[in-house]
């Protein structure tokens, strides 16, 4: 339900009771109490300091990482889909883009303008902010690996500019500042050839397609890989491709990921995420960890 939202000069847009199986690449999750998209930043600032102090936030993007429970989510869901997304070039190898821009645009934009080592970016489906937050990389690259500094915002609203080593980073890990959220970024790239990157790029989505299923709901690989192995070797070892809870499957295709084959319910791909678990832990000894963030309440 979609409520007009021009009380107290905010410019963004509220709905109210929204479905998150919409918003998520998994499509499941039940409703959200309130949903914000910001105009812009100081719109964003400007709602967050209209909330009440202990209101609960969940910081939303494209959804491509989130198990949200059949419950939903209490409080309040800032999604940046469709905001935030500005890119600018600042010079001959550095970019500010908005935490709403997209992974893929992102990409492009560097070929574009004859910078190198993006490329990567091209394959994640989801928007900068979530990879800010999750570290997301692949084919060698990660978000970190070329952040200069990142503005972030706290829940009063105030803006802050922070400088890349006041961050830990590790593979799928990011610690910083608690209780700040990523409105935008600098990223330095090296100058190169564009058309090279481009190929590039071809080529990285033609080998995701040929060894993910791409298209499917899912929400890429469910599980971290552990030290010096592979999460989908461990899964397909234990003989896991193809198990089905509910409408939930392990992906015949690549057995980190788990399909949503069309009526799953989160509680569905929830079990099978701890069943596959404790398989793996009964058959190879191994603890896998998710990589997938589970969020929300239960029914
Ligand atoms: C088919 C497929 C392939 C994938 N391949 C890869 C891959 O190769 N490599 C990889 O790393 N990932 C991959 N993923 C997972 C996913 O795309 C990444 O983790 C991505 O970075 C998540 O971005 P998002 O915008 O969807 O974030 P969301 O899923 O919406 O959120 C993820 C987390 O980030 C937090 N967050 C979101 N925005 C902000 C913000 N502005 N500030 C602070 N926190 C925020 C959320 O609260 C949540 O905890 C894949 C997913 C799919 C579906």
């Amino acid at each position: 339900m979609m409520a007009a939202m021009n009380q107290n000069s905010l410019r963004g847009m509220l709905k109210v009771n929204e479905s998150m199986s919409r918003y998520t690449s998994w499509r499941v999750g039940g409703v959200a109490d309130q949903m914000y998209t910001p105009a812009d930043a100081e719109d964003l600032a400007d709602f967050l300091q209209s909330l009440p102090e202990n209101e609960p936030l969940f910081w939303l993007g494209l959804g491509s990482n989130l198990l949200v429970r059949d419950a939903g989510i209490r409080g309040t869901v800032i999604s940046l889909k469709g905001s935030l997304a500005e890119m600018n070039r600042l010079d001959d190898f550095r970019i500010e883009a908005g935490a709403g821009t997209s992974c893929a645009k992102l990409a492009r934009f560097c070929s574009k303008n004859n910078l190198i080592g993006g490329e990567f970016f091209a394959g994640i489906p989801g928007l900068l902010g979530g990879a800010l937050a999750m570290n997301a990389g692949a084919f060698g690259g990660e978000t970190w690996g070329y952040v200069e500094s990142v503005v972030t915002v706290n829940r009063n609203g105030l803006l802050n500019t922070r400088q890349a080593k006041e961050f830990k980073t590790a593979y799928r890990s990011v610690n910083g500042p608690q209780e700040e959220w990523f409105v935008s970024a600098v990223l330095k790239f090296d100058m190169g050839d564009g058309v090279k990157a481009a190929e590039q790029i071809r080529t990285l989505l033609d080998k995701r397609a040929q060894t993910q299923p791409t298209g499917l709901p899912s929400c890429g690989s469910v599980f971290r890989n552990p030290q010096d192995d592979y999460a989908a070797r461990l899964i397909e070892s234990s003989n896991l491709k193809g198990f089905k809870i509910g409408g939930a499957v392990v992906s015949e295709k690549h057995a980190n990921f788990i399909i949503n084959t069309g009526d799953a319910r989160a509680q569905d791909i929830e079990a099978l995420i701890y069943y596959v678990q404790q398989q793996v832990k009964e058959q190879q000894g191994i603890e896998l960890r998710t990589e997938v963030k589970i969020v929300g309440e239960s029914k």
